[in-house]
């Protein structure tokens, strides 16, 4: 039998509730077993004893693009999405990614979409021990109509076509009608996509004709309802309140942006139970008082527009319980990859739009598990799966300290050791790599 941890000693951040002081925790195998004041360790059991120190559950990224390395906004657009690399370089980089998520105290992953089969492949490898990472629920290729907005400039080099209609390249699938959305939805499934992407409506910081329309409502809920039958969920980049209120009448289980979120669109997800994952970094990048100053003059007006009005709006998406994630397109040049870097996005919910620190972080956590499709995963509680972050300080109080992965003195998934400065402060991380080598 593998040896127990327990932690004692701990102020806990559960997922859910309010900070407990003076917590134990008992890990068994891949488990936790037990959460409480008074469990016994056993004589043969790992004592750690966290003098106070913080505990809170793994986070989970929201929109993971593990293959962006870099991607220059000015360059996307004029070559199809993934093609700007070969398909074994793009793996490396997701791979690269993986560790940076997982060292920033990330456990699970969503995918928002990827080139070619990146995160099918590495979900394989990392089940067989060979690379580690945060679990990964597989996005795969955005799903398009026919001259959308996912085509790039140059028109006159368009995607292969295939016998069976569909046009796959990079990133990027193009069908069209009911039966060739159908078709592209179940070659993703036979790949290995747990979550489908697509795109109900263009727009995200540029200006969009809400009249327009990508998919019929028909394509649409084809989409829906063909992943659904196979147990996929769908996520949908939907900028306009028309698009977005469609997209969860006909069943789609995440809403990405959201720009044009209003108390309608509200009471829209709380009663279907749509999450959202507003990933207001990328805007927050883009004004003009962001680090890179990148808006273009024509992008600066709804750039601002949409900052400022979620601003507003997410204290209300907030009070109603909407299930909120973090996540966005980390991986863009002024956004990239990289340890602590995910976490600044958790600062514009407590700083720019005044949510507490502990709501996002339930947001980040618990909201995380479910949005992987578990009821195990993204809370410290028994029967949970132990996957544990020690933290030195309290990041219910001051989430800014997740950005310094230094705070992040244990990292632990499936019960697995991954990372521990706090126990083994001279060896560090070589003992996760030695705790995670391949039997
Ligand atoms: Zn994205």
């Amino acid at each position: 039998m593998a040896q127990r941890m327990i932690f004692t000693n701990a102020t806990l951040y559960d997922g859910e509730n309010d900070r407990q002081e003076g917590m134990s925790i008992l890990v068994e195998g891949d488990r936790i077993v037990a959460v409480g004041r008074d469990i016994p360790a056993g004589a043969d059991d790992r004592q750690i004893d966290l003098g106070g120190k913080c505990v809170m559950p793994g986070m989970t990224a929201g929109h993971w693009h593990g293959d962006y390395g870099g991607l220059r906004l000015a360059e996307v657009g004029k070559a199809y999405l993934g093609t700007q690399s070969p398909p074994a370089y793009l793996a490396a980089v997701a791979i690269e990614n993986l560790g940076y998520a997982l060292g920033s105290g990330i456990t699970n992953a969503v995918g928002a979409g990827c080139s070619f089969d990146v995160d099918a492949a590495l979900k394989m490898a990392m089940n067989d021990g060979r690379i580690s990472g945060p679990r990964l629920r597989a996005g795969g290729l955005h799903i398009n109509t026919t001259a959308s907005e996912n085509e790039p400039t140059s028109w006159w080099l368009p995607a292969p076509e295939r016998e069976d209609g569909l046009q796959v390249v990079g990133a990027e699938l193009f069908a069209d009608g009911v039966d060739g959305m159908r078709k592209a939805i179940r070659h993703q499934l036979r790949r290995g996509v747990e979550v489908i992407k697509t795109f109900p409506s263009g727009g995200h910081g540029i200006d969009v004709d809400p009249t327009l329309r990508a998919f019929t409502r028909e394509e649409l809920a084809t989409i829906v309802n063909t992943a659904h039958d196979r147990g996929a969920v769908v996520r949908g980049h939907a900028i306009t309140k028309k698009s977005i209120l469609e997209s969860i009448e006909l069943g789609m289980d995440i809403i990405d942006h959201g720009d044009e979120i209003d108390e309608e669109v509200i009471e829209a997800m709380v009663k279907a139970g749509t999450f959202y994952v507003p990933s207001m970094l990328f805007l927050r990048k883009l004004m003009p008082t962001g680090v890179m100053e990148l808006a273009r003059a024509a992008q600066l007006a709804p750039v601002k527009r949409s900052f400022e009005h979620m601003c507003k709006v997410m204290p209300l998406v907030a009070k109603a319980g909407v299930k909120v994630v973090p996540g966005d397109d980390f991986g863009l040049e002024f956004m990239m990859h990289g340890l602590g870097n995910y976490a600044e996005e958790l600062e514009i919910y407590v700083d720019d739009c005044g949510i507490a620190a502990k709501e996002v972080l339930t947001w980040a956590t618990r909201n995380g598990g479910l949005m992987m499709g578990r009821s195990d995963l993204g809370m410290v509680r028994a029967g949970y799966v132990a996957d544990l972050v020690v933290v030195n300080g309290d990041p219910g109080k001051d989430i800014s300290l997740l950005r310094n992965t230094d705070n992040l003195e244990m990292i632990v998934k499936d019960g697995k050791v991954h990372k521990d400065t706090l126990t083994a402060p001279a060896r560090g991380q070589s003992v996760s790599a030695r705790e995670l080598a391949p039997a």
